[in-house]
């Protein structure tokens, strides 16, 4: 049992990062509230601990203020679609869940006297020009382009975020989550992690954007979600945003290659045209979450990417039982 069993509420619980959450929160003797729209989540994600007797689950969508008979003490807000597709597919519907929904949910945690943890991301740095990215860099977004529905709703919830807690209305923290990847992404995600796996289990080929030469720094989901619970528990309130991500920082056509050798697939690779505004590179400074959290990623890419395929093996496998092995 925790020293104390809080109630916690997740917004995007039925989500990949946001169901992970949910099940560790679980284990760690809390209760859990999970609001979320299935915008791109599912009860299939939950359905491990959807009948445990502390885990409850209402479908909500965020940017309408939430109405709760219940009372709790803790906020995690990582309701948003984090996949470009997806995020792109309504943009004003994202900006919307970004702006108006955590809004929703600070004066909720105001209401409630509850800690608040939003999910922030990477992608307020843009495309960066100062490598690796501490947490001081403002960053280098496009708020015209196709992308900025996502960087720039973030960046204003985070504005709202720290407006609250410099007016002690909230005590709020701001995680910059960088690409994260695991068991439960959707097989048709849009990110690179689960299209690459998915394409190569499928002997299909493998879609690189560009030529391949832009980097991303992957961190494996269950140190990521270790990241978050940290950053709630502590109890110094850290006066600034937090990275949380893996250092290890790989290009495209390296983690191709990677998953390529680790399923033994055949797939040949498929180049295609580079989305506007892709960042070239991303890779997280870590020693401020070292610092206040004491937290450092433990999987390596090999390790997690093992794990990754073999969920997405059984996955696939159970939608086409006749197909291959
Ligand atoms: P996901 O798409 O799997 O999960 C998002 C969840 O939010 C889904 O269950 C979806 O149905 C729900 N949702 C979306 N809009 C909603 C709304 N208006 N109201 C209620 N629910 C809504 O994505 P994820 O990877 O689990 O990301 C979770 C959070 O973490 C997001 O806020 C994302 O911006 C952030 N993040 C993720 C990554 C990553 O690499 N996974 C990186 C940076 C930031
Ligand atoms: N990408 C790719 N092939 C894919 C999907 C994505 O080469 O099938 C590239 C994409 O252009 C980007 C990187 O992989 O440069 C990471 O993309 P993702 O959508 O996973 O995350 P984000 O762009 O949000 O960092």
């Amino acid at each position: 049992m925790p020293e104390r069993k809080e109630t916690v509420l997740v917004t995007g619980g039925a989500g990949f990062l946001g169901s992970h959450l949910c099940e560790a929160l679980l284990a760690n003797g809390h209760s859990v509230i999970c609001v979320d729209s299935f915008l791109t989540g599912s009860r299939e994600n939950v359905r491990n601990f959807a009948d445990h007797p502390d885990f409850q689950i209402i479908q909500h969508d965020i940017c309408e203020p939430l109405q709760l008979d219940r009372k709790f003490d803790r906020i995690f807000n990582l309701a948003c679609a984090a996949s470009p597709p997806h995020y792109q597919a309504d943009p004003i519907h994202t900006m919307q869940t970004c702006v108006t929904g955590t809004l929703n949910l600070l004066m909720l945690a105001e209401e409630q006297g509850a800690r608040f943890v939003q999910a922030s991301t990477s992608e307020v740095y843009g495309d960066p020009d100062v490598h690796p990215q501490r947490e001081d860099y403002v960053g280098h977004v496009n708020p015209t382009g196709p992308r900025a529905c996502y960087d720039e709703g973030k960046r204003a919830a985070e504005a709202l975020c720290f407006d609250f807690l410099r007016a002690e209305r909230a005590d709020v923290r701001v995680a910059r989550i960088f690409n994260t990847y695991g068991p439960r992404m959707h097989p048709n995600d849009g990110r690179v992690v689960s299209n690459l796996v998915v394409q190569a289990l499928n002997h299909d080929p493998l879609t690189i954007y560009g030529d391949g030469s832009q980097t991303r720094s992957f961190c494996y989901v269950a140190d990521l979600v270790d990241g978050l619970m940290r950053l709630m528990d502590v109890d110094a309130t850290p006066d600034g945003p937090v990275n949380l991500g893996n250092p290890g920082e790989f290009t495209m056509g390296e983690l191709a290659h990677l998953v390529l050798e680790m399923t033994q697939s055949p797939s040949p690779l498929r180049y295609m045209p580079l989305p506007v505004d892709d960042p070239k590179r991303r890779r997280p400074n870590i020693e401020r979450a070292n610092a206040l959290l004491r937290w450092q990623p433990k999987t390596q890419l090999r390790e997690g990417l093992a794990r990754t395929i073999d969920y997405f093996r059984t996955t696939l496998q159970a939608q086409q039982p006749s197909a291959r092995p």
